[in-house]
């Protein structure tokens, strides 16, 4: 089953939007395979967004990370990169549709409130580097009123 890493950044936790968003995935179907609250150093955040580092907003994202404790899960189910990153909407806020946590809960795209995977490949990386240990085992016993 595809697996996806989602991050609730400093923003979501100070603002007190850890529940709702974990409701959110919960209540889509998707099941949580990993979840940890943890403050990162600049080198761990710059490995993270290692891609962006020639990106103008690159210092400010890293500062932005490492600000305050974050979230960092692994949600697994069928197509959950894509779905997990329609729910979250656009990176900027201005153009996320309403009922997507970016457009309901953020409004600037530099505290937009949560990261996504963009793909299964970059799921992959991440998942290895906040999880070394991997994901936790277990299957939810709603699987079956879940897939058919
Ligand atoms: N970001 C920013 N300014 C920009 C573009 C991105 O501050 O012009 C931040 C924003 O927090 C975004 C993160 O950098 O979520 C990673 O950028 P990416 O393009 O990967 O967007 P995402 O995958 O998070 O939607
Ligand atoms: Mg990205």
């Amino acid at each position: 089953m595809e697996q996806t890493f989602i991050m609730i950044k400093p923003d979501g936790v100070q603002r007190g939007l850890v529940g709702e968003i974990i409701s959110i995935f919960e209540k889509k179907g998707f099941s949580l395979k990993g979840l940890k609250l943890i403050n990162v150093d600049s080198a761990f955040a710059e490995k993270h967004y290692a891609d962006l580092s020639a990106k103008p907003f690159f210092h400010g994202l890293v500062e932005y990370i490492i600000s305050g404790p974050v979230v960092a899960m692994i949600w697994e189910g069928k197509n959950v990169v894509v779905t997990g990153r329609k729910i979250i909407g656009a990176t900027n806020p201005s153009e996320s549709a309403p009922g997507t946590i970016r457009g309901d809960y953020a409004i600037e795209i530099g505290r937009n409130v949560i990261h996504g995977s963009d793909s299964v490949e970059s799921a992959r990386k991440e998942i290895g580097l906040w999880f070394p240990d991997g994901a936790v085992p277990w299957k939810s016993s709603l699987h079956p009123w879940i897939y058919e």
